[in-house]
Formats: structure tokens, C-alpha cells, sequence
């Protein structure tokens, strides 16, 4: 079973604060953003996983919703956690609620 442990990038490994809402015109999230440009998405619902996708994908394309629908699955790399929203840890097994936390870096640099 997994411990609870600090959120972390899964990429770089850099410690990152609480997801923080976001809303610009194109994207309306709560996520953040790794020093390594990776984006982080919260799933509050926990059941909603295609839609944050979306949402994460335009987020890490600076808010570009064009750009994002045309990125191909070999274009990104994403990761999907468990995540204790009261604790700001990752992992399952603490008793505040747990939601999805999906990570997203592009592969391809930026043009
Ligand atoms: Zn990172």
C-alpha cells in the first residue's frame, strides 16, 4: 500500500504547492504549474477524469484550446494520482477525501 507522501512532481520531483483555482478565458481549473513546465489538474469529483484531460491539455498549451486538440498522445506524457486535498499529500490511504490529481508535460518544445 502506498504511504501518503508529500506532493511531488511525478517528472522532476520537485515539491509543489496545493492545486489553486485557475480561470482564464479558454480554462477553468484548479491545478498548478511545475518549474518544469509540467501542468497539474485537480479532480475534485474524482469520476471526471476526460474532462480534466481536456482541461489540462489546454492548460499546459497556455490556454491555446486549438493547439490542444491538435497535440497527438505521443506529443505529452501524464501521470494520474491519488490525492488528499485537506492534507496536500499524494496517495491513498489517509482518511480526508481523495481525488484524482492528473499531471501533464509535453514532450515536443514549445514553438
Ligand atoms: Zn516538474
Amino acid at each position: 500500500m502506498a504511504r501518503a507522501q508529500p506532493l511531488q512532481c511525478p517528472f522532476c520531483e520537485n515539491y509543489l504547492i496545493a492545486p489553486v483555482d485557475i480561470r482564464t478565458k479558454t480554462i477553468e481549473l484548479t491545478g498548478g504549474i511545475c518549474k518544469c513546465r509540467a501542468v497539474y489538474v485537480l479532480d475534485r469529483t474524482g469520476h471526471n477524469l476526460g474532462e480534466i484531460f481536456m482541461d489540462a491539455l489546454t492548460f499546459v498549451c497556455k490556454g491555446d484550446i486549438d493547439k490542444a486538440l491538435a497535440l497527438n498522445p505521443e506529443d505529452y506524457e501524464f501521470v494520474e494520482c491519488k490525492y488528499d486535498l485537506h492534507a496536500n499529500t499524494l496517495g491513498s490511504r489517509s482518511k480526508g477525501k481523495i481525488c484524482n490529481l492528473l499531471f501533464i508535460r509535453l514532450k515536443i518544445q514549445d514553438v
